[in-house]
């Protein structure tokens, strides 16, 4: 708006400077030199407005879209790692998640990709919805997510660890099959002499453990005791009995 109103008074200026200094033109009166300014260089001015404005539009858009995850609704993983590097570089303590769905790869080989899609858009979900707007969530990989939960106490951590880790409903995209994920996490309470990437293998090795001693579960490093996260639905694929991951090696930066 503020362009358009710029816009048209730089037209004025031209036409008075025009009209009474350059042109050599009998003198006119001022209401008759911006009128015919507006006249003449309003619709310019709309367009011009109007372009700027779909480009200021289709910035946005891109900010967002290299920002967010389109699929979850949750931060990508380049973001939510660079942001929980300056988190906890800005020596804030707080409780970081890595959460993972159970058995994934069976409801994609069950029920097929697009409602494996659901099943990774409903997760995202939950997370938006259960999440203060301090937090981060972010999809770091397939069905991986990441949550920190800044300046938090333990007693608040690990009610919301619990809200976000009960098992997850989804369906296909007609709502006519209903499904439920059960999800493993990993968590680990950070201080503010540990380094991000330290941070995040150590919540890996806990999601690692939660997964290889029976899934549907939260380990939280330094805690002896799991905490279950709830069964499945009846109708869920059957889970598979070995371990499908690997054990955390080294986790790269992003
Ligand atoms: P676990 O309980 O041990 O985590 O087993 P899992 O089956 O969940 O994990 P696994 O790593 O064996 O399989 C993950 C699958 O997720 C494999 C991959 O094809 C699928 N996947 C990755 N990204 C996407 C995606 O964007 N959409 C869908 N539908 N599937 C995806
Ligand atoms: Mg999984
Ligand atoms: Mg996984």
């Amino acid at each position: 708006m503020w362009k358009t109103l710029l816009f048209c008074v730089l037209i004025v200026l031209w036409n008075y400077l025009w009209v009474r200094h350059l042109s050599g033109h009998p003198p006119r009166s001022m209401a008759a030199i911006v009128t015919d300014a507006l006249v003449v260089g309003g619709p310019f001015a709309l367009l011009f407005s109007l372009a700027s404005w779909d480009q200021v539009r289709t910035i946005r858009g891109l900010h967002i879209r290299a920002r967010i995850d389109p699929l979850a609704g949750v931060l990508n993983r380049q973001t939510f790692i660079g942001r929980f590097q300056k988190a906890v570089a800005q020596a804030r303590c707080g409780m970081l998640l890595l959460i993972d769905a159970d058995d994934f790869k069976r409801i994609n080989d069950f029920h097929g990709h697009a409602v494996g899609d659901r099943c990774i858009a409903a997760i995202g979900n939950r997370l938006s919805w259960h999440l203060r707007e301090e937090d981060l969530a972010g999809r770091i990989g397939g069905e991986e997510f990441a949550v920190f939960l800044p300046e938090v106490s333990r007693e608040h951590g690990n009610v919301v660890a619990r809200r976000l880790g009960q098992p997850v409903a989804f369906s296909d995209a007609a709502g006519e099959m209903h499904h439920s994920v059960t999800l493993s996490i990993g968590a680990v309470w950070t201080q503010p002499d540990q380094s991000p990437e330290d941070l995040l293998m150590l919540a890996d090795e806990a999601l690692y453990e939660a997964k290889s001693t029976g899934r549907a579960r939260m380990i939280v490093i330094g805690e002896v005791e799991p905490v279950l996260l709830g069964s499945p639905r009846p109708d869920q694929p059957p889970a598979r009995r070995g371990r499908s991951r690997q054990p955390p090696t080294h986790r790269p930066a992003a």
